[in-house]
């Protein structure tokens, strides 16, 4: 089986080549309920191990064939950063990677690892996940292997946003019930607000999940998202954007909704009815509204939020 796949377009990361570092089996720290993989006994240790050479040879092969690549993804049927031989691998892939970048998508789980902690600051992207800060809900949404702690994961992320010079994002993954709270969202703000990163991606339950849990409808994920501080840069992400309720917005509305929480052209179509997104236009063909891009994302903002607010990174402002 080879262990490349894609390449797949993303409109967060761009086109991608993926590497399953699991390519044979799920070996995962973490049994999340909403896992698309089926349920596994969280592990700590990798016992089914690709070797690199077929990793680099795979990988080599199919860059020859698709030389048009943005990224290059480094996941797993599990937990990527559960590889032994990472550190020895980012390295070699560095070396042959030419213009494109090299991403992780990870749990954060071994972030504490400083190991893995520096094997991590050698990529040009990184996805951690943090579904949760409260001990009690971590252990619930993400049934981690014992000795996983989630406060030493969030100092993890902490001290790894302040140093890493790459492309930084957090990944939020809602659950009906479980980790969607008033007391969770709060927990989680302040960690978000120590953390420097450059967005931080919502989304909830859209495929099928390894046991019965539901996700958000895209209304509740984004009236979750305004409870956040609005300095954040939070992007919902989430196929449900077809099931939102479009309401009328007058100008001020928009602009007002826009101040405190800047939205995406999805956002905008989901939220707005066709007479609000007209006026969003004109808005913008005023300059009383500006597109930022945020790391392959465009968002936008009132044009006098933007000048109002003082430079800030992992902010909108
Ligand atoms: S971390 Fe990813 S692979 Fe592991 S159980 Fe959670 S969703 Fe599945």
């Amino acid at each position: 089986m080879s262990t490349i796949f894609g390449p797949v377009h993303s409109r967060r990361f761009g086109v991608s080549l993926g590497i399953d570092l699991s390519a044979s089996t799920k070996q995962c720290n973490f049994d999340c309920l909403y896992c698309e993989l089926s349920p596994a006994l969280a592990i700590t240790t990798q016992h089914s191990i690709t070797p690199i050479d077929t990793i680099i040879d795979d990988l080599t092969a199919a860059l020859q064939t698709h030389p048009k690549i943005d990224v290059i993804t480094l996941t797993a049927n599990g937990e990527p950063t559960m590889y032994p031989y990472l550190d020895e691998l980012v390295t070699r892939i560095n070396e042959l990677k030419g213009n494109c970048e090299l991403l992780i998508l990870s749990n954060s789980a071994c972030l504490s690892d400083e190991k893995v902690f520096n094997t991590l600051l050698q990529l040009d992207q990184v996805k951690l996940s943090l579904d949760a800060a409260i001990p009690k809900t971590f252990k619930k949404i993400d049934r981690p292997a014992e000795g996983i702690d989630i406060h030493s994961i969030i100092d993890a992320i902490r001290r790894f946003s302040l140093i890493f010079t790459g492309k930084l994002f957090i990944e939020i993954l809602f659950v009906r019930g479980v980790n969607d709270s008033l007391e969770d969202i709060a927990a989680l703000n302040k960690a978000l607000l120590d953390i420097h990163c450059d967005r931080i991606d919502i989304g909830t339950v859209d495929r099928p999940p390894a046991y019965a849990v539901e996700g958000l409808e895209f209304n509740e994920l984004y009236t979750l998202s305004q409870l956040f501080d609005p300095t954040l840069p939070i992007h919902i992400v989430s196929r449900t954007h077809a099931s939102a309720h479009p309401n009328s917005y007058s100008a001020e509305e928009i602009l007002t909704t826009l101040d405190k929480r800047p939205l995406t052209q999805d956002d905008i179509e989901a939220l707005f009815d066709t007479k609000s997104q007209h006026c969003f236009k004109k808005l913008l063909s005023e300059g009383k509204i500006t597109p930022i891009e945020r790391s392959n994302v465009i968002f936008y903002l009132p044009t006098q939020n933007i000048h109002r607010k003082a430079p800030k990174r992992g902010s909108f402002s």
